[in-house]
């Protein structure tokens, strides 16, 4: 497998960046970050972009900040910096934890986060963690600066909202009130090179009587997009983790995604084991919690 021939351009400005896509981008231009899915991409034949923006030389887009309750992440900060990250082991563990699930250290070291979101893959390990920590992607071109929710970001399985003259800039998100309650579970192959198979994140919240106020789950690899869990959301708001209630989830989980049968698994399969995943979260959520007895934790075989 050859690279097909093409130009780069290395802009060592926002500004130069975007005035570069702005002129080439009807050609098919494309931004470069780490280069693990395009290049590979081009290498297959699947993209053969004639212009390359490479983005790694423009300042600021690798930061990792808090500020005013808000986390700011540059599109260029990468897995490892993620997992590095002192901001995000206090503030947002579960991006930490879903950069850890990513590939090789080669890959950690070299893929970002912004490359993984414009990629638009279902099977993204940051993507659903994205969407319960509720994250802003800023979108910038020649023409300003736009801002979506990440749940708006998707068209379809690899497609992207992003327009051929726009920079992913940042990716900013609140602090959630209870970072720690978080889990983010994955079925595949691994420790082997291959993607998910399907992954289940959730980011809860709970009053001192062990009550949820806010909870949000998001399911990966079980559509074409990632996809916000809204019924389970929905019915765990008032309720404590028990038994009886992490069943109903599991069930009602079930019930709201649209997985597919595939070489690598049945349609069945991914609807049981996301069940199975969204209970062990909750369970370890609710174990971590423990005050009473009507919580208890689950076995690792449910
Ligand atoms: C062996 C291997 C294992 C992998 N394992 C995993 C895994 O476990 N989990 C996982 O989620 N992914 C995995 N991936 C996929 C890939 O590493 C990630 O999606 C990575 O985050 C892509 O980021 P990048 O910086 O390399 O993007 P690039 O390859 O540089 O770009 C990807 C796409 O995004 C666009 N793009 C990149 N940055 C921007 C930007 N700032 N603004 C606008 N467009 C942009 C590019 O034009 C291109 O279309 C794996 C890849 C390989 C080769």
């Amino acid at each position: 497998m050859f690279l097909p021939d093409f130009q780069a351009f290395a802009p060592t400005s926002l500004d130069e960046a975007l005035a570069l896509l702005n002129k080439h981008g009807a050609e098919g231009a494309m931004p470069l970050a780490g280069g693990t899915d395009l290049i590979v991409r081009m290498k297959e034949g699947a993209l053969r972009p004639r212009i390359l923006i490479l983005l790694d030389r423009i300042p600021r887009l690798g930061i990792i900040e808090a500020t005013g309750g808000r986390i700011r992440i540059g599109a260029l900060a990468t897995y490892d910096q993620l997992m590095h990250s002192d901001i995000l082991h206090t503030s947002a563990p579960i991006l930490i934890e879903a950069a850890g699930n990513v590939g090789s250290p080669q890959i950690r070291n070299r893929g970002t986060i912004g490359g993984n979101i414009a990629n638009a893959s279902p099977c993204a390990d940051t993507i659903p963690a994205l969407y319960v920590l509720e994250a802003e992607v800023i979108l910038q071109s020649v023409s300003g600066e736009r801002r979506l929710p990440i749940a708006s970001c998707f068209k379809g399985s690899k497609e992207s909202m992003l327009c051929s003259n726009e920079v992913l800039t940042y990716i900013e998100f609140p602090i959630p009130k209870q970072p720690e309650n978080f889990f983010y579970l994955t079925s595949g192959q691994r420790r082997a090179l291959s993607i998910n198979k399907l992954s289940v994140a959730g980011q809860i919240s709970f009053a001192v009587e062990e009550t949820v106020t806010d909870a949000r789950i998001a399911y990966g690899a079980v559509a074409p997009t990632v996809l916000r869990g809204v019924s389970v959301e929905a019915f765990l708001i008032g309720k404590k983790l028990t038994p009886d209630i992490l069943e109903i989830s599991s069930e009602l989980a079930q019930g709201e995604i649209l997985p597919i049968a595939d070489i690598r698994s049945t349609a069945e399969w991914r609807r049981h084991v996301t069940g199975v995943l969204l209970k062990r979260g909750l369970a370890s959520i609710a174990a971590k919690n423990k005050k009473s007895e009507s919580i208890i934790e689950l076995d690792n075989k449910q």
